[in-house]
């Protein structure tokens, strides 16, 4: 499921040009008075669609020419020059994503209640957002304007659904003809024009697996290293998806998936000197078994995509562990104090990270405890950390411990403190007893490190800054 990295503007209308939302101050966009509101239509000559048009059109040119309508309707035509390197300290309004025209069986936008947030039911298909969030794009509708602009200005690499290379089953799994089904030529197109792409397979039982998801990876594998990975997702179903041609994934598919496609990998990393073909983190939990090792991923090509996020978490946990033990020992002696609190995750990740924190109470003596929330809003087989809402987090509520409480950064949107649900992190906060924080790794390694100052009781309804 995608949300964007992004506020889209789904009920901006498109005009020309594009907005300046902020100028910085002592910048060349302020000596050149430009304030935020006007739009830039063109540079040199030429149409300006959005800031990756201005990026790419701007970029090392020292003498340029920009026309500007004002937000007072006033035209201005600039003639600047530059040096190289002197930025024009401008940002800009979002991109407007161009949705796409499938009717997937597994879209996530139907799986969404109705009272999901309005940006959860954009069904984005923006190679622009390919090449800046690696949302993945179907291909389907680029249009022929859209594939030039990607050769031009080397949106470079792209993230492309595949899901099969059999055509009659992609033009299935997307619910359109074979003939728009058929990626073939652009992929070609793209390839040719050393635009690097990066595949996705969403893996439905009984319809893309077996004899077809073989032959997918192979026939993805014969273009290494134009196409640099396949990540090989499970399909999601929430109790919002009923679609009965959907089967749902169970441990037992994920085990026997990890098999077949472990041989697979053995195999193209003989021939190719990479794992290539990558399972999703969720595979291997829920068959039960442990993500593989850190050299399996390599570069961790497919990491936006969820792969080798437990593994990476994991790592950077062992290698946080001897780090703390020197400033941690002190800390908690001069407080006289261990450290207790809760941590809240998914039923998905619990697991693990349970044994990763117990090792860690052995060692330092600290209480901390690993909270597996479920998954009501989506329901279904939902169950990974980022997709919890804030009711889900209330629910728990009463099962939280100690003298502070963690959720994962990830179930916030990225440049807004809200979850899934609609809720302001501010309002989740003010419901907990104890502070309450949003934590990446890096902002969970900085409160164990300082958790004798941060952590104190606070009565509910104090509000507490999150981590980023
Ligand atoms: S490409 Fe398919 S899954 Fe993605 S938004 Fe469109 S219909 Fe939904």
């Amino acid at each position: 499921m995608y949300e964007f990295a992004v506020t889209p503007a789904v009920t901006q209308i498109r005009r020309r040009g594009v907005e300046i939302s902020e100028v910085s101050s002592g910048s060349l966009g302020a000596e050149l008075e430009l304030e935020p509101g006007d739009r830039i239509l063109r540079v040199n000559g030429r149409v300006v669609r959005d800031y990756l048009d201005f990026r790419f059109q701007t970029a090392g040119e020292t003498d340029l020419v920009l026309d500007v309508r004002r937000q007072n309707g006033e035209h201005w035509e600039l003639n600047i020059e530059r040096n190289e390197d002197e930025a024009f300290g401008l940002s800009f309004e979002q991109i407007v994503p161009r949705q796409c025209a499938n009717e997937c069986l597994f879209c996530f936008c139907k799986g969404n209640p109705e009272t999901a947030r309005p940006s959860l039911f954009v069904r984005d298909e923006d190679v622009r957002l390919s090449f800046l969030y690696g949302n993945y794009t179907t291909l389907t509708s680029i249009s022929e304007d859209e594939m030039r602009r990607v050769i031009e200005q080397r949106l470079s690499p792209q993230y492309v659904s595949v899901h099969a290379t059999d055509l009659e089953v992609r033009a299935y799994l997307l619910g359109i003809d074979k003939q728009r089904a058929d990626i073939t030529g652009k992929m070609r197109q793209l390839l040719d024009a050393g635009i690097e792409i990066h595949a996705q397979v969403v893996l439905c039982p009984k319809i893309n697996d077996g004899d077809i998801l073989h032959r997918t990876i192979y026939d993805l594998a014969k273009l290494y290293p134009h196409v640099r990975s396949v990540a090989i997702v499970p399909l999601g179903l929430t109790r919002y998806l009923n679609e009965p041609r959907l089967t749902p994934v169970t441990p037992e598919f994920c085990a026997q998936i990890v098999r077949e496609v472990r041989a697979v990998q053995d195999d193209l990393r003989r021939r190719l000197g990479t794992t290539f073909a990558f399972l999703g983190d969720e595979i291997y939990l829920r068959a039960g078994q442990n993500v593989p090792h850190r050299n399996h991923y390599g570069d961790y090509p497919q990491i936006e995509d969820g792969i080798g996020m437990v593994r990476s978490f994991a790592n950077e946990f062992e290698a946080l562990v001897p780090r703390l033990s020197h400033r941690h020992r002190s800390v908690a002696s001069a407080s006289g104090k261990a450290t207790f609190g809760t941590i809240m995750t998914g039923t998905l990740f619990a697991p693990v990270l349970q044994k990763l924190i117990h090792r860690m109470n052995k060692k330092f003596g600290t209480c901390l405890h690993v909270l597996a929330v479920s998954n009501d809003y989506f329901g279904g087989d939902v169950s990974v950390a980022g997709l919890l809402t804030g009711g889900d987090f209330l629910a728990a509520r009463d099962q939280v411990i100690g003298e502070f409480a963690i959720i994962p950064r990830v179930a916030l949107k990225s440049d807004e403190l809200v979850m899934l649900d609609g809720m302001k992190f501010e309002r989740l906060q003010e419901q907990f007893d104890v502070p309450l924080y949003a934590l990446d790794f890096s902002g969970f390694a900085n409160l164990l490190t300082t958790s004798a100052q941060t952590v104190r009781p606070s009565p509910r309804g104090r509000r507490i800054p999150a981590y980023a």
